[in-house]
């Protein structure tokens, strides 16, 4: 406790410097918020330690407010542990916890608006839709304008037009603090298996004695890994323990949100990016004093101040969307490992295709391993082939019966039979394509023209439901050329995204009935919501999508589940691609066949030889495991090696090369670490800006953090440039 009067250093969000000193003005506490001034200027900060700066009295500030909540000494250490790891400042990790702008404020007056569902629903549009969408996601709570902006993507001009046709109607404008406090009770507990049992009696004895652990719960598919964690949740829950339940934002669907409720009694509280300002101020203080104890979020639920924290669930443990990259790099599942060390509590990463990070992690003991091998109620896994489409050539189809215009087909004879079959039973069947939009490549027939984006080092994708050329990197829309801007000719369009394929679907299935999946389609989590009832009351016969399709879902008709090219992923050049390819295809294999009928994957493919593709056939997850992680290792990649990319973007070309070479002759001198480049990054130009990569590599046990800060000390970083640490680099472009 640090009396009033008392000169404490306070750490502030996003500053470069480790923390100010000020002067209390009221007792305090390591961790208490306070607010400060920086020129003039408020902010709220934490209490970080005594004040250092050796600065004479007269010119240390008073703190302007001292708030009566804090987070707790435990806390204060992860935020320093979590910088030293990720290289990102204490103060950008505090802005990760403060990234609630309205949460130390008083209630503002502002107008607010309500969805009016009685409006003429013919006057729909899709902008509209995705307001309609942003109110369902916040329970229908009236919003402001900027909240509608926000969430639903839309500009001021289709909320006034809303407003003017009477479909938002403007309310009591007072915005008061909610306090979101459910009662939870178990009253929808289900009687586990022996599997089940042994797996969740495991966490019990874990959360009972208290202490750090990790627990990979790792069972297949419909195993019951969510029934297992429920047990868990419940455990930790009624010992008056606070616990959170991390998933991918996709994952946070309806169907789990009703699992949950029948399940506690009551609706969870969920945290995701698309909440009202006063919704995430609300719940931010709810958690802060204990009024809200258990809340299903995204990897930013991590961020919020918890107290009491005694158990955190990950699910989809391996999601790479757990990986943050523009805000500080961190890892969401590492870094809610590292917060439970430091607090002494139990951690269950839940996944049917571990990471191999996690993998290892248990091979050397550090997790504990819970199975579940079979589906719950003996529901049969699907049977996996491949198609060699070498030998099974896909038939043209007529894009036009009066021109008999006629185009190469992507899906193969033994893949359209299939299809076939599952109509004529009035089944459903899913088909995957990671591709979004219509074609890859749109290219001058004569001269070999491609269209790629002028800021992005990329070709641009058709899209055929706007028409136009899309960047998948930064966004820009282009109209279709109707000749080759170089030479005059017809250009011609290749390759196939999943609009194309819905084409050929139409073309030999006209009496299909087809919905397209993907982040295009599915703006909203009420757009995905909307789709999965129609499948679900079988208004579907087929669903074509990206990999949003792959997971959470349970479709108990989808008995064929169709892999356009099994290829796409399996020759990048992440190190990672054959894992994240033997992910995906699991993943989406495992949708088949869920309910009483047995369900059917197949894989086109050009190699069905390839180790990935043999493994995923024979349901042989661990030697595929293995046999990738003997190639890691002896690559040194992780989990065997640690990597840390150093991103130099520049908008000019030549000072981006200078400044790289001025880094590559400072490199430090450290056994052990190699630090590799400067290269040209995959993706050259991204936004304008163009970029270069250098890569640090090290053995698993090196401290690669040290030797990257002193490099960085040795430059001065030019204002037009940026330096992008990622410590643990998923991403390689
Ligand atoms: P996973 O999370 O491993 O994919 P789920 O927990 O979703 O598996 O379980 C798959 C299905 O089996 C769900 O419909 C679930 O309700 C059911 N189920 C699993 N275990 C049990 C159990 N012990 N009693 C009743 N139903 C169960
Ligand atoms: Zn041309
Ligand atoms: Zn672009």
């Amino acid at each position: 406790m640090f009396k009033s009067g008392t000169v404490v250093k306070v750490l502030l969000p996003n500053v470069v410097n480790s923390g100010y000193d000020y002067r209390l003005i009221a007792d305090a506490d390591l961790g208490t918020f306070v607010r400060v001034t920086v020129m003039n200027r408020p902010y709220i900060g934490v209490v970080f330690g005594i004040g250092d700066s050796g600065l004479p009295a007269d010119k240390i500030k008073n703190v302007q407010r001292v708030f009566p909540w804090k987070i707790s000494v435990a806390d204060l250490q992860w935020i320093q542990k979590m910088s030293d790891w990720t290289l990102m400042t204490p103060g950008a990790v505090l802005r990760l916890i403060l990234n609630v702008p309205d949460a130390f404020c008083e209630p503002r007056t502002e107008q607010l608006y309500s969805y009016n569902f009685d409006a003429n629903k013919s006057k729909m549009t899709e902008n509209r839709q995705m307001v309609f969408d942003a109110f369902e996601m916040n329970d229908n709570e009236p919003m402001s304008i900027t909240d509608i902006q926000n969430i639903a993507h839309v500009g001021a001009s289709v909320v006034r037009t809303m407003v003017a046709r009477g479909m938002l109607n403007p309310v009591a404008s007072r915005n008061i603090v909610r306090t979101f406090k459910y009662e939870y009770s178990d009253i929808g507990t289900v009687e586990l298996n022996k599997e089940q049992r042994a797996a969740a009696d495991a966490i019990a004895r874990d959360i009972t004695n208290g202490g750090f652990s990790v627990n990979l719960l790792d069972g297949i598919t419909g195993s019951g890994k969510t029934q297992v964690y429920f047990d868990s949740a419940w455990r930790a829950y009624s010992t008056g323990k606070s616990v959170l339940l991390m998933m991918p934002e996709i994952a946070l669907t309806a169907q789990f949100i009703k699992r949950f409720e029948s399940r506690f009694g009551a609706p969870p509280v969920v945290w995701h990016s698309n909440l009202t300002a006063a919704r995430r101020r609300d719940i931010w203080r709810g958690v802060m004093c204990g009024d809200i104890r258990m809340v299903v979020g995204t990897r930013s639920a991590l961020f919020l101040p918890w107290q009491n924290l005694g158990l955190i669930v990950v699910d989809e443990e391996h999601d790479s969307s757990y990986k943050q990259e523009d805000m500080g790099n961190y890892h969401g599942r590492d870094m809610a490992i590292l917060r439970a060390k430091l607090s002494d509590f139990p951690v269950v990463l839940a996944s049917a295709t571990p990471s191999e990070e996690t993998m290892r992690n248990v091979e050397i003991g550090r997790f504990g391993h819970l199975i579940l091998k079979s589906r719950y109620g003996g529901a049969e896994l699907p049977k996996i082939e491949t198609i060699d489409m070498r030998e099974n050539k896909p038939a043209e189809y007529c894009v036009n019966s009066e021109t008999g215009d006629m185009k190469p087909g992507y899906l193969s004879p033994m893949l359209c039979d299939a299809i076939g079959e599952v109509l004529n039973k009035h089944q459903q069947a899913m088909l995957f394509i990671n591709r979004r939009g219509f074609a890859p490549i749109v290219q001058c027939k004569k001269c070999g023209w491609v269209a790629t984006c002028p800021d992005c080092s990329i070709g641009m994708t058709y899209h055929k439901k706007i028409g136009k050329l899309l960047c998948h990197i930064c966004g820009r829309t282009v109209s279709l050329p109707d000749k080759c801007p170089d030479c005059g000719n017809d250009v011609s369009m290749r390759g196939a995204g999943l609009e194309k394929i819905e084409e050929e679907v139409h073309v030999k299935f006209p009496h299909a009935r087809t919905a397209l999946v993907s982040s295009d389609t599915m703006v909203s989590r009420g757009a995905l919501e909307r789709m999965v009832m129609r499948m679900e009351s079988g208004e579907l016969d087929i669903i074509i999508g990206t990999q949003i399709l792959a997971k959470g879902h349970h479709f108990p008709n989808l008995t064929l589940v169709g892999v356009v090219d099994a290829d796409m992923g399996l020759f990048g050049t992440d190190f990672r691609a054959p894992e994240h390819t033997f992910q995906q295809l699991f993943q989406v294999a495992g949708r088949a066949g869920r309910g009483a009928m047995p369900g059917r994957v197949m894989l086109q493919t050009y190699q069905p030889t390839h180790p990935v593709l043999v493994a995923i056939c024979n349901g042989n997850r661990d030697e595929f495991l293995h046999a990738d992680m003997d190639a890691r290792k002896s690559a040194k990649m992780p989990p065997f090696g640690q990597l840390v990319a150093v991103i130099v973007e520049c908008k000019n070309e030549s000072k981006l090369k200078k400044f790289c070479d001025e880094l590559a002759q400072s490199v430090p001198n450290a056994s052990g670490v190699r630090i590799m480049g400067p290269i040209v990054a995959q993706m050259y130009q991204v936004r304008g800006f163009y970029r270069m990569r250098f890569l640090v590599c090290g053995d698993a046990r090196s401290a690669l953090q040290p030797i990257v800060k002193l490099w960085m000390s040795r430059v001065n970083v030019p204002a037009n440039i940026r330096v992008k640490l990622d410590v643990g680099p998923q991403n390689f472009m």
